[in-house]
Formats: C-alpha cells, sequence, structure tokens
C-alpha cells in the first residue's frame, strides 16, 4: 500500500490560502520584525515564508507545479522552512503593519501545527515533551500540580474557601516568574477576600496547543474540567496575570464549552486598574520614578482578543510619585522582548539578542525602570531565563545596567 502524501493545504481555511497568494514582497514587514533586527536572516522573514509555503501547496495541487515541477516537497525543503518557521516569535508585529491585512500571527500558529503533522514535526525541544506532561501533569510542565502554590503563596496570604474573584496564575508563572503570581496575590489581598481553585484541580489553560507544540484533542477534556472547577468555587471574575492565558480562557474556552462562560475572564491589570480608578485599591508608600511599561506582545497584539493597551498606564496614572515615559515603539506596535514562541528554547541566542534591542529601546527614554507583564517577558528581560544557554545568552545574563526591570504587579505590590 502506497502512503498518503502529505497534504500542505488540508486544515488552512480558505482565508488562510488567500493569505499565502496575497503576499505582494513590499517588505514593509521586516522593518518591523525583531528577528530581522538582530540576524537580517532573509529565510526568516514573513514574505520569504509565506512564499515557500505557497510553493508547497502549488507544486503539490496545482496542475501547473505538477507539470513544471517534481510536484514534490523534499525533507530538505521542509527542514530549512521549519527552521524558518520556528525563528519567530509569533510577535505578531508583520500582521500589524501589514500592507495587505494578512493576519500573520494565526498563519504561523496553522502552519506550525500542519508541520508538527508532518515526517519534520516541531522542534526537539517542544515535540512530546508538553504533550506527555500535560498528560501526566495537566500542565506542559513537568511537576505534579499538587505542591505548586508553596513555590510562591505567600504565608500571609488567606485564600477563601469560595469568593467572586478567583485568581489563575497559568502555569508559566508559577514555574518561570512566580515573583508575578506573589505581587497580584498581594494586590488583589488588600482589596478583599479571593479565591484560587484546588492546586490539583488548576491546570494549565491550554496556550500550548496553540504554539504547535501539542495537541487540539486535549481541548475539550481541559475546558470542561476547568470550567466546572472555576464554578465550584463560585467565581464570577477569573482574573488572569499572564496574557497568553487571558486569550485562551476568553476567547478559545467558549468554542469548546460550546457556550458562553458562567464567568468573567480579565487580566489582573484590568482589574487593578478599575479598582485604583475606584479609590478600592490603595498605596501607603511613596515613589519618585520615572517608568516605562513595555506591552507584551500577547496584550498588544493578542491571538485572538482585543489588545489591553490603557489599563496598566491608567493603573500607573494613579499613583502620585509615578512618572510615565512611553518608549518609541509602544503599544500596538510595541517591540517584541524576544521570549515567546518558542524562541527561549528552540533559539535561546536570537532570544537574547531581541531583549537586549528592547532593553537599549527602554533605556533611551531615559526611565528608571520598565514594567511589563507577561512571564515570558519577564523571564527573558528580568530573571534571563533560557532552555539552552550559550555564550549570546551569558553576555546578555551579564549584562548590567542601572535600568530596573520589574513586573508591574510585584512592583506595585511593594507600593502597599
Ligand atoms: S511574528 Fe514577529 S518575529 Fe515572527 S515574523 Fe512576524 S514580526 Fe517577525
Ligand atoms: S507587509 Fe505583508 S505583503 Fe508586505 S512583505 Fe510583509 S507579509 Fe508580504
Ligand atoms: S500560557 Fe497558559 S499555558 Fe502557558 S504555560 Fe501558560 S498557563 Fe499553561
Amino acid at each position: 500500500m502506497t502512503e498518503k502524501p502529505f497534504d500542505f493545504m488540508e486544515g488552512l481555511t480558505k482565508k488562510e490560502l488567500i493569505e499565502l497568494d496575497s503576499c505582494t514582497r513590499c517588505n514593509e514587514c521586516l522593518a518591523w520584525c525583531p528577528i530581522q533586527d538582530v540576524t537580517d536572516d532573509r529565510d526568516a522573514s514573513p514574505p520569504a515564508r509565506i512564499h515557500a509555503y505557497k510553493d508547497f501547496v502549488e507544486r503539490t495541487h496545482t496542475l501547473k507545479g505538477k507539470l513544471f515541477s517534481s510536484g514534490k516537497v523534499t525533507a530538505e525543503e521542509l527542514k530549512s522552512f521549519k527552521d524558518s518557521l520556528w525563528k519567530c516569535a509569533l510577535c505578531g508585529t508583520c500582521g500589524e503593519v501589514c500592507t495587505v491585512g494578512i493576519d500573520t500571527k494565526k498563519l504561523w500558529w496553522s502552519v506550525r501545527r500542519k508541520l508538527k503533522e508532518s515526517e519534520v514535526g516541531c522542534p526537539e525541544p517542544l515535540e512530546k515533551g508538553p504533550l506527555q506532561n500535560y498528560h501526566k501533569f495537566r500542565s506542559p510542565f513537568p511537576f505534579p500540580l499538587g505542591g505548586k502554590y508553596k513555590i510562591w503563596l505567600p504565608d500571609d496570604i488567606e485564600l477563601a474557601d469560595k469568593a467572586e474573584i478567583g485568581y489563575y496564575e497559568g502555569c508559566g508563572c508559577t514555574w518561570d516568574s512566580p515573583q508575578m503570581a506573589e505581587g497580584a496575590v498581594r494586590l488583589l489581598s488588600s482589596v478583599g477576600p479571593f479565591t484560587m481553585l484546588d492546586p490539583d484541580q488548576s491546570w494549565c489553560c491550554g496556550f500550548p496547543q496553540l504554539t504547535g507544540s501539542g495537541e487540539w484533542s486535549i481541548m475539550a477534556e481541559l475546558v470542561n474540567h476547568m470550567v466546572k472547577a472555576i464554578a465550584d468555587k463560585g467565581i464570577k471574575q477569573f482574573v488572569i496575570s499572564c496574557p497568553m492565558c487571558l486569550d485562551i480562557v476568553k476567547y478559545l474556552w467558549p468554542y469548546f464549552y460550546g457556550e458562553e462562560l458562567p464567568f468573567e475572564p480579565l487580566a489582573i491589570v484590568e482589574l487593578l486598574a478599575e479598582w485604583a480608578e475606584e479609590g478600592k485599591l490603595k498605596f501607603t508608600k511613596q515613589i519618585e520614578e520615572t517608568v516605562t511599561y513595555h506591552d507584551p506582545c500577547a496584550m498588544a497584539r493578542p491571538f485572538m482578543g482585543k489588545p489591553i493597551i490603557d489599563a496598566p498606564r491608567e493603573l500607573l496614572g494613579t499613583i502620585p510619585g509615578i512618572k510615565l515615559v512611553d518608549m518609541d515603539r509602544h503599544g500596538k506596535l510595541s517591540r517584541c522582548c524576544g521570549g515567546a514562541g518558542g524562541m527561549r528554547a528552540v533559539n535561546s541566542d536570537v532570544s537574547a539578542n531581541i531583549a537586549k534591542e528592547l532593553f537599549l529601546e527602554a533605556k533611551r527614554t531615559g526611565a528608571d525602570t520598565m514594567l511589563t507583564n507577561c512571564p515570558p517577558c519577564y523571564l527573558n528581560l528580568a530573571t534571563r531565563t533560557h532552555a539552552a544557554p550559550n555564550s549570546v545568552v551569558e553576555e546578555w545574563r551579564n549584562y548590567d545596567d542601572p535600568l530596573k526591570i520589574n513586573d508591574i504587579t510585584q512592583y506595585l505590590a511593594a507600593l502597599l
């Protein structure tokens, strides 16, 4: 029996196929792409990637392709395309500036998912680990959930058994950036009672499925479990630190749940900005500082939801001693930190160099501190943690400068 050839079109939407045919090679996106900033690797540019995949589709699906080419894509071509596809932080900036409106962020994600089904799969560090871990631990990280709050939940913070406000830190905060979760719960508890899911019930949100390193098949089980656990706690507002989690919970969970969620998912900075405006969130300590805010890609250019750009600025604006200055590139066009899209695991040297570019942009504002609010940003900018360290990463780790970097909730919790 002959094996069915890999189908490059199957599973892509009509819109995505039209987008593959739409790139004019105007090269506008190259000026904004963080990878191009630090590598000049044109094979890893959006137009190169779009035209390469379009060529695969044409070669294997059109009469012209079959008549005038081999009608096949070689393993070598596929491997080189995979390298290009994963040299991308999924920051979405190319889509934001694309002159013909290609939604590149969704396109890269769809093509990553497609490629995972092919003979080349996804990069080795992400190939099996996240899914195997999910089946064992219900999170992409290789640790049991049961003791996870012990890592970061301070002893003096009390969780209500049930409450209308529920906090979700997401696996990224627990295992990678616990400082963010600690800051968040300190701020929440200063205003009133809140609850969290029991740790072994607090599964992953499902974000790894989007990045192409997991499986869609687990989503229905995951979402139904989480929605029930949240409802059982009486939660009406589900407050989330990680912007990727928020995007998934708010915009993807209803699809798998089959109806509207019985609670409102929202970003921690949105709730805190509202509370600060209403006078519920009070700070007792004084500060005199110039601060710049890095809009994480997942907030400025989310996969599915609306950008969250004003809330962190409104929140900081309620504190008299803080002077907020924006970087040249901020809001929807903020620079990427290089920490997401699997970059720290797959291309850690490129990731570290991108982080440094953002750091230098923040320095040009003259700020004392750069704040952000996303686990990969925190890792790449503040703790500078990479799965595969190398000399470039080491240089970034040792880069010393008076500009401080912090998570916005950790920073504000110190002012309570
Ligand atoms: S998503 Fe970001 S990193 Fe990836 S190609 Fe576009 S601009 Fe470059
Ligand atoms: S901006 Fe859009 S059309 Fe122009 S090269 Fe980039 S992806 Fe292609
Ligand atoms: S972004 Fe959501 S998914 Fe990532 S690891 Fe986080 S909790 Fe799990």
